[in-house]
């Protein structure tokens, strides 16, 4: 259990809404794991079809040493949230996005994947097991992990004979600890991703070679790092778990989605939003130095929602951009997650209400 996890009783709650919600103390939750009470699990064996799947106590799993996501990585993740409305209904934000994601990563990874309709129905009963654990509303979201592995046994480089569907879930609060804004690093040595490669899924692979970068991008006081094109370095293409934006003028501007970015359900919404009021959005390469010279800059994904960028710093050079009241950044998330927080009536058939 988290350190966090445990309150004798919260003084929010009233004794019989106490009842409905875990024993967590909703307001010091962080992004990280508080363990819940429910996983689900469902198994696809070569030549067979997904199994139904079902919900089973959280808890280790056992897998062959020879395994096909310990040994060659085959394996894929996503990242979704359900929230709790103010009239206690609990949604969830587009979860058929990270359905149709998942598709499009396990044909990459030569894996089968569950329907689209299966994953959904899945999410939908691991949330509803684990109800207690959605924070109370404007406390955070109960952050599902679905994942997608070879757990087959496979000695030889192919693709595992077995894979294992598997979502679990965690509450949590803000992903940045600082309320202030991003300090970002240009990573000018290491590349994420490259032509041909896997960066555009959610593969397990694309995650620690990061690793190296972001811890010495930390150590150094900054927030996270910004990664550049691998074949050319002149352009920007995305932070470690988020997508960028930059504003100048009316333009909002996010690199392109063509195999070397993770393409965004977060980045897909908020290029929506500035549509809506009357931004221009442009989906292309953006230099590093149409960067250095925007007036805003900002980051998007599932776990930080939207974030503005304070500062970036690029060999010598540190740049510090709007942020705060006045700026796009925050205009555009109060827009988000007004709508995720059912605040805001959704017409856009973003929300699913899975309480009823
Ligand atoms: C998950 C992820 C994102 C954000 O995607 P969302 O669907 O908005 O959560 C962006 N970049 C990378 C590398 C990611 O893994």
């Amino acid at each position: 259990m988290a350190p966090c996890a445990h309150s004798s009783s919260s003084p929010l709650l009233t004794s019989k809404e106490e009842e409905k919600y875990a024993d967590v103390k909703w307001d010091e939750l962080e992004f990280a794991l508080v363990p819940t009470d429910y996983m689900y699990v469902a198994k696809y064996k070569q030549g067979e079809s997904f199994s139904e799947g079902e919900i089973v106590p959280y808890g280790d799993i056992s897998i062959s040493p020879c395994a096909g996501i310990l040994n060659y990585g085959q394996g894929l993740f996503e990242g979704l949230k359900a929230y709790r409305t103010e009239d206690g209904r609990i949604t969830l934000f587009r979860p058929e996005e990270n359905a149709l994601r998942m598709q499009i990563g396990a044909d990459r990874l030569c894996m089968t994947p569950p329907s689209p309709d299966q994953f959904v129905e899945a999410v939908k009963q691991t949330v509803l097991a684990n109800n207690k654990w959605v924070p109370p509303p404007g406390k955070g979201a109960l952050y599902i992990r679905p994942l997608l592995i070879g757990t087959g046994a496979i000695l030889g480089v192919a693709s595992a004979p077995e894979y294992t569907f598997l979502i679990y879930t965690s509450p949590v609060g803000n992903y940045h600890k600082a309320s202030s804004g991003l300090n970002l690093k240009v990573d000018d040595k290491h590349r994420r991703a490259h032509s041909g490669g896997t960066g555009g899924v959610k593969s397990c692979t694309n995650y620690s070679p990061v690793l190296k970068s972001l811890v010495e991008a930390k150590s150094s006081g900054f927030s996270d790092v910004l990664f550049l094109d691998a074949a050319t370095g002149k352009n920007i293409e995305e932070i470690s778990t988020c997508n960028i934006f930059i504003l100048k003028g009316n333009i909002v501007s996010t690199p392109p989605t063509s195999g070397t970015i993770l393409p965004g359900i977060t980045r897909k919404t908020i290029s929506e939003l500035a549509r809506d009021i009357g931004y221009q959005v442009q989906e292309r390469d953006v230099s590093i130095d149409e960067l250095l010279e925007a007036e805003e800059v900002f980051c998007t994904g599932t776990a930080m929602v939207l974030k503005a960028v304070d500062t970036v710093t690029f060999d010598d050079k540190n740049i510090k951009y709007k942020t705060g009241e006045e700026a796009l950044s925050t205009k555009l998330h109060l827009m988000l997650t007004n709508i995720q927080t059912g605040v805001v009536e959704n017409n856009k058939g973003w929300m699913v209400d899975i309480s009823s």
